[in-house]
């Protein structure tokens, strides 16, 4: 059985006692949330932290709820938590497409939306998605908190903006006006229920006046750039949702990407998926907005 090195452990019980902790331990300190991914690599002996800064007692971070026009998701709330919240999946519903497919009912009890966030896998659903959906996130450190939109946050493979000593606290999703016709989704080719992708897309629309007025594209698992298709975006706004619109972003999503080839397949795969996921992401985030389907 594998077995991490010897670390040191502290609860935190507020945010400003976070990052006092943090603080106190330096460099050699990271946090733990749901653990899922972090402990998996310590054992692995791929991470070596000196102090584990749990903050799983952080009910402020843990919430969900709509504020100021913004669906606010905090950091510790658990992907069951997000897939349970019928208000933020009516409100977007790419969501509830993304964290129905995420692993499977334990590691959705445990891993947390932050975590998913700041592991910064190229795999991981949520990135692509809060990619698409333009989030901002609100990072707490020592000098206050900061806001990051989502996609400033990633800069690379489990690379984020987070400078040591800093906490993710939220996710901001700024809600469309009412009179805004929009809506998104996510779909996801996996190799069996609740596995890593081997690709997956997420889109974003909202069309005004019979036209794209503005859109969404994430892309997982893709090699994309900061997890976004943006030449497809630019490619469609302004213009109207017509299905060969969408089989031309898929096609252009599929051409700038950069998927690598591993055991969930070649990279002629997966870039023919980036064109077909985009290309249904986008007619069923479309056919959602004019009430086609569910
Ligand atoms: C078997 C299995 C299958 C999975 N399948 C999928 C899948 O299909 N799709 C998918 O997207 N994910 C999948 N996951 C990952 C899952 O979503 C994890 O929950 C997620 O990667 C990490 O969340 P966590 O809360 O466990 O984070 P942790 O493991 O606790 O932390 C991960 C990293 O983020 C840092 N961190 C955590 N929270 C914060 C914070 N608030 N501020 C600053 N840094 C922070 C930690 O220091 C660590 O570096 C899977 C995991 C497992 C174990």
């Amino acid at each position: 059985m594998q077995v991490p090195a010897s670390f040191q452990y502290r609860k935190a019980t507020s945010v400003e006692h976070a990052l006092a902790l943090l603080a106190e331990y330096g460099p050699e300190s990271a946090v733990v949330a749901g653990g899922h991914s972090l402990l998996p690599m310590m054992k692995l002996r791929l991470a070596h932290p000196e102090a584990l800064i749990d903050i799983n007692d952080l009910g402020e971070l843990a919430g969900i709820r709509v504020e100021d026009g913004e669906l606010v998701i905090g950091a510790m709330a658990r992907h069951a938590d997000l897939l349970r919240h019928a208000e933020a999946g009516e409100l977007f519903p790419i969501l509830h497409d993304a964290e129905r497919v995420i692993a499977d009912p334990i590691v959705r009890n445990r891993g947390t939306v932050g975590g998913s966030l700041c592991q910064a896998d190229p795999s991981e659903d949520l990135s692509a998605v809060f990619a698409a959906l333009r989030a901002s996130l609100v990072v707490h450190g020592s000098d206050g908190p900061r806001t990051v939109p989502a996609r400033d946050f990633f800069v690379g493979p489990y690379q984020t903006v987070l400078a040591g000593g800093e906490l993710l606290g939220e996710i901001r999703v700024p809600i469309r006006a009412r009179d805004t016709s929009g809506s998104s989704a996510y779909v996801k080719v996996d190799r069996r229920a609740g596995d890593w992708a081997v690709a997956a897309a997420g889109a974003v629309v909202s069309v005004e006046n019979g036209m794209v007025a503005d859109v969404g594209i994430g892309l997982t698992a893709l090699g994309a750039e900061r997890f976004v298709a943006a030449e497809a975006e630019d490619f469609l706004r302004g213009g109207p949702p017509t299905e060969a619109g969408f089989v031309e972003a898929g096609r252009i999503a599929a051409e700038h990407c950069r998927p690598a080839a591993d055991q969930r397949g070649p990279v002629d795969y997966k870039r023919h998926l980036a064109g077909e996921l985009v290309t249904r992401a986008l007619r069923h985030a479309v056919g959602r907005a004019a009430g086609r389907v569910r």
